[in-house]
């Protein structure tokens, strides 16, 4: 079954205390959510035992991490494998977001690393892709998504793709308030949904989510979700506030 997710990714912000405010906001707000619409709060790695204790009974709402490492343990000064989030409590992660791809150099077999090692630790991915501003003017993002979903997944078998989440984010609209619009949504979406078709048959894609990430905010939520192949969102900056979240949350159909 194909689940609307909204997914909170706080990035590099906020302390524990705020950080446990926010949860509790978002908590007092009591979404409204069910098996088929779905949270997924992923806060930085420190917030993650205090989130997953703050969110423990709640059903539908699920702690995510913001990465994991492509080894799975060793000498990596820093780093937090798939394996330790698992033991943490994670159940998803994320996986190709555009900052790790462009900030931290992460190549496309490191990113296929990640997803093996998360999967076999019984993680969720949440697998990003997205073009550059270049690549949009030039009209080729479709080939250019194409790549980056082929070079992250497509070693996987079709059984593994249940616990694959894909997250479209135009690195054009990441953080810049310039939203995607609903029908540029859609065509990449249904695109993506076709890509996966291909490789792995209609059943496989038509269970998939695939959530629009991108300067979403409560005002332009409801019409990029209402669009047939967008399942949710994967939201930056408007997830910093209860309020917001919520009202991207109250957006989903
Ligand atoms: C993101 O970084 O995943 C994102 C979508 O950020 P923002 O919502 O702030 O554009």
């Amino acid at each position: 079954m194909r689940k609307k997710i909204v997914a909170g990714n706080w990035k590099m912000n906020l302390n524990l205390e705020d950080g446990k405010n926010l949860v509790a906001g978002i908590l007092a707000g009591n979404p409204a959510l069910t098996e088929s619409k779905q949270v997924v709060i992923a806060p930085p790695f420190i917030h993650l035992l205090q989130t997953g204790v703050q969110i423990e009974n709640q059903q539908y709402i699920s702690l995510g991490a913001q990465n994991c490492h492509f080894e799975a343990s060793g000498a990596f000064t820093g780093e937090v494998s798939a394996a330790m989030l698992q033991s943490a409590g994670v159940q998803y992660v994320i996986i190709g977001h555009s900052e790790r791809r462009e900030y931290f150099n992460e190549t496309d077999s490191q990113l296929a690393q990640k997803t093996d090692l998360a999967l076999h630790n019984g993680l969720k991915v949440i697998f990003c892709c997205g073009e550059p501003l270049d690549i949009r003017d030039a009209d080729t993002q479709n080939d250019y998504v194409a790549a980056q979903i082929k070079a992250g997944l497509f070693h996987l078998d079709a059984t593994s793709l249940k616990d694959i989440v894909i997250a479209y984010e135009p690195i054009w609209a990441i953080g810049t308030g310039r939203t995607a619009t609903a029908a540029q949504a859609q065509e990449m979406h249904a695109h993506i949904r076709q890509i996966v078709a291909a490789q792995y048959g209609n059943d496989v894609a038509n269970d998939m989510s695939i959530l629009y990430g991108g300067s979403c905010k409560p005002a332009n939520a409801a019409e990029l979700m209402a669009c047939p192949d967008v399942d949710g969102g994967l939201i930056g900056g408007a997830s910093l506030k209860a309020e917001e979240f919520l009202g991207i949350i109250d957006a989903m159909i």
